[in-house]
């Protein structure tokens, strides 16, 4: 099976293309077509088996069409991890998946790095945003996180992010999305 067959858009093929990707994972090929449906998902995958594309692409896919809310900057694609470095990794894949994108913005809120810059980020238009849960909470004190366009949201290590006892901030963060999502 070819990425062309799971139904993605020609610019995130372009995308995947130029960064030399050229065959689907199992996780890819199973989850790809079933997130495009519009499904909500819990995909469990080992390290290693390309399930941050998995995630990216079809969430990436949606930003080929542009935002039905009109009047706001804010984030259509939230990604939350459970720590910095992960959030380092899928920001760095979301370039690589989405670069093909016109405009395309990501914005990385994690702890050790200064406000100013994140902040920045912040206030111009953001297509994905990817946050420790902590970090965000912070930043949502501010008057630049809105989430009137957030479109979809992904929870990615989900049972680590538990066991850290990131449960109530995911549940203070979820009550300000979009219901539908
Ligand atoms: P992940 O499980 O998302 O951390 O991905 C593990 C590694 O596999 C990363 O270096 C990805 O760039 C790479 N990868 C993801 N999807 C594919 C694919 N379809 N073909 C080849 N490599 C991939």
């Amino acid at each position: 099976m070819s990425f062309t067959e799971l139904g993605l858009h020609p610019i995130i093929l372009n995308s995947l293309k130029s960064s030399g990707y050229e065959t689907p994972t199992a996780v890819q090929m199973q989850a790809i077509p079933a997130a495009l449906a519009g499904g909500d998902l819990l995909v469990s995958s080992h390290t290693g088996s390309g399930k941050t594309a998995a995630f990216m692409l079809p969430s990436l896919n949606r930003l080929v069409e542009e935002s039905t809310v009109k009047g706001s900057n804010g984030p259509r694609i939230l990604v939350l991890t459970p720590t910095r470095e992960l959030a380092l990794q899928v920001d760095k894949a979301s370039y690589t998946y989405g670069h093909k994108l016109k405009k395309f913005r990501v914005a990385c809120l994690v702890g050790g790095m200064p406000y100013p810059v994140q902040l920045k980020a912040l206030q111009g238009p953001v297509d994905v945003v990817v946050a420790t849960p902590g970090r965000l909470m912070d930043h949502m004190k501010s008057p630049y996180v809105k989430f009137d366009r957030l479109e979809y949201l992904v929870l990615d290590e989900a049972d680590r992010m538990l066991d850290m006892g990131f449960l109530p901030e995911i549940r203070r963060i979820l009550r300000s999305l979009p219901t539908k999502r």
